[in-house]
């Protein structure tokens, strides 16, 4: 490494300091930059001062965007009276990219957990409540994750939204096909047993 002038050092460094990127990998990048043309390495520059400078969270559904209100949020043609709560932005991506969902989303950025200090006022839980009532949303979908804590979330909102008249659903988790019984936890068996449909005869 010490072989390397210090100018690309400096950007082996930066670069081994994203996540998932080693050293070797790190070398290999910066080595790169040294091979593309000057406009495609401004371009580059350019576009990450950009995520730094233009994306921010939509101010209805707290997702990412670079227009406020989001694309999402101000589609015509998008269900309107259902919102889909997920915990993270990337969540929210996931979910529609996989167009299973055409509806509004809400992004609560986090899952509630005592331990580490978060509670309700953490989340955006007062705009979740909030957008329910303005929007006059029919379904709320909990798309939390099915982990303990994302389970715990989930649970949470189910009570608090029970006051509404609102019907509030959780996605339907089961066993990943191939898996094991024996080795699959006991929250995706709790789900999978509580989402089982009924089965056509043969
Ligand atoms: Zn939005």
């Amino acid at each position: 490494m010490r072989t390397y002038p210090p100018t690309l050092l400096r950007l082996i460094k930066e670069f081994a300091h994203l996540p998932g990127i080693g050293e070797k990998t790190a070398t290999r990048l910066a080595l790169h930059v040294l091979n593309i043309s000057r406009a495609k390495t401004a371009s580059l520059a350019q576009s990450i001062l950009d995520v730094k400078e233009k994306i921010r969270l939509c101010s209805i559904c707290f997702g990412l965007t670079d227009s406020d209100p989001c694309r999402i949020c101000t589609d015509p043609e998008r269900a309107t009276g259902v919102l889909c709560v997920v915990e993270e932005t990337d969540d929210l991506m996931a979910l529609d990219n996989s167009g299973a969902f055409r509806g509004r989303y809400h992004v609560l950025h986090g899952v509630l957990s005592p331990l580490d200090g978060v509670g309700p006022d953490q989340l955006k839980i007062k705009e979740l409540l909030d957008r329910v009532e303005k929007e006059k949303i029919k379904e709320v979908i909990l798309a939390n994750n099915t982990d303990v804590e994302g389970e715990a979330t989930a649970s949470y909102l189910a009570r608090l939204l029970s006051s509404e008249t609102v019907r509030v659903s959780r996605i339907a988790s089961g066993i990943p096909i191939g898996c094991d019984i024996k080795y699959t936890d006991q929250v995706t068996l709790k789900r999978a047993l509580e989402g089982r449909r009924d089965m056509e005869g043969c």
